[in-house]
């Protein structure tokens, strides 16, 4: 029988994983035709997650779960369920039930087919978001895909399902440094777009603050797109021209009216302008030898501390 994978990133949802777990072993059950594999990552909660963790996996012999040794990251945690799935198609979900499991059955069937090797999904709106995160959201897809090769769809989530061999490609791509929403659409594949009303959240809130999706998404930026490192090119161009025009200028204003002190006030708030640009490119250029850094380390993407997998006779 075919085997389906779902990998699962849990960080302190012990509120919300009971009804995850019922919800999903029901869209199980009525799949007859297919096998399932539930893969839950415990990215390092310090709730109660682990436990229940440990006691679906004595109620149901399909449960397999990894507990890392510290908080990695959702990133991380995906990494390693795509790397421990066996299933000939793996999907990727949200534990907050904000990924509908009932759309399980549809997606299957359009990769079955074998017209798609992978279906994504992506919300209609943003309902019950606030504005400055949908207006930033809105900002940040028209950016990355305007200065990297990659066509992000706007509102995607990362639930999806995808057969062996694009998982396998997304596994190739080794870096330390993950964006998935890029990954995704690096690999290509053929993709099939469902599309579904925004769920609120079940039980429990949200891992992610303004901030963290920001420098989010600033990683996202820097792991697909060299562009931010032109700026100091450009810029550079750019006030080369303007000082040639005001040498031109100053040069001319002297000989003509004879005024060769003036403008020093002018000149402290160049100095400071032109410094404040030098640091900011010098910035930028760090940034990106901060992440080689990290990447050439080749440090483990995720540390594992416990796991039933062992007692799960293949
Ligand atoms: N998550 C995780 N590690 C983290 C943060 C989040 O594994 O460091 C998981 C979380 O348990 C959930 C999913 O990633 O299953 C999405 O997180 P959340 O619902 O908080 O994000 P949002 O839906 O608000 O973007
Ligand atoms: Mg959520």
């Amino acid at each position: 029988m075919t085997l389906i994978s779902v990998v699962v990133p849990c960080f302190n949802e012990e509120k919300v994983l009971p009804h995850f777990f019922s919800a999903i072993t029901e869209v199980a059950g009525k799949m007859t035709a297919v096998d399932f594999e539930l893969l839950f990552i415990d990215d390092g909660s310090t709730d109660g997650t682990l436990s229940l963790l440990r006691s679906f996996a004595q109620k149901d012999r399909r449960v397999r779960y990894y507990s890392f040794s510290r908080n990695f990251g959702k990133e991380a945690a995906m990494f390693a369920g795509l790397e421990k799935a066996a299933g000939e198609y793996v999907a990727v979900m949200d534990a907050d039930l904000q990924d509908p499991p009932s759309l399980i059955p549809e997606m299957y069937d359009a990769v079955q087919s074998g017209e798609y090797d992978c279906v994504a999904t992506r919300r209609k709106d943003r309902k019950g978001e606030s504005l400055i995160r949908s207006a930033s959201a809105r900002l940040f897809y028209k950016m990355i895909n305007r200065v990297s090769n990659l066509k992000l769809v706007e509102g995607a989530r990362d639930f999806r399902l995808m057969s062996r061999q694009m998982a396998d490609a997304v596994l190739s791509m080794k870096e330390y440094n993950r964006f998935s929403k890029g990954i995704f659409e690096w690999v290509g594949f053929r993709t099939k777009w469902i599309e579904f009303e925004n769920v609120a959240r079940k039980e429990g809130e949200t891992k992610w603050s303004f901030w963290k999706l920001f420098l989010y998404s600033l990683d996202g930026l820097a792991a697909f797109s060299t562009a931010p490192l032109a700026i100091a090119s450009f810029v550079g161009i750019i006030l080369f021209i303007i000082s040639v025009i005001m040498i031109i200028v100053i040069i001319v204003k002297t000989l003509i009216w004879g005024d060769p002190v003036a403008g020093w006030p002018a000149l402290a708030c160049i100095v400071f302008f032109v410094g404040g640009i030098q640091l900011l490119c010098t910035g930028i250029a760090g940034q990106y030898i901060a992440k080689s850094y990290i990447e050439i380390k080749g440090r483990p993407i995720y540390i594992v501390k416990e796991t039933n997998a062992h007692d799960i006779k293949p």
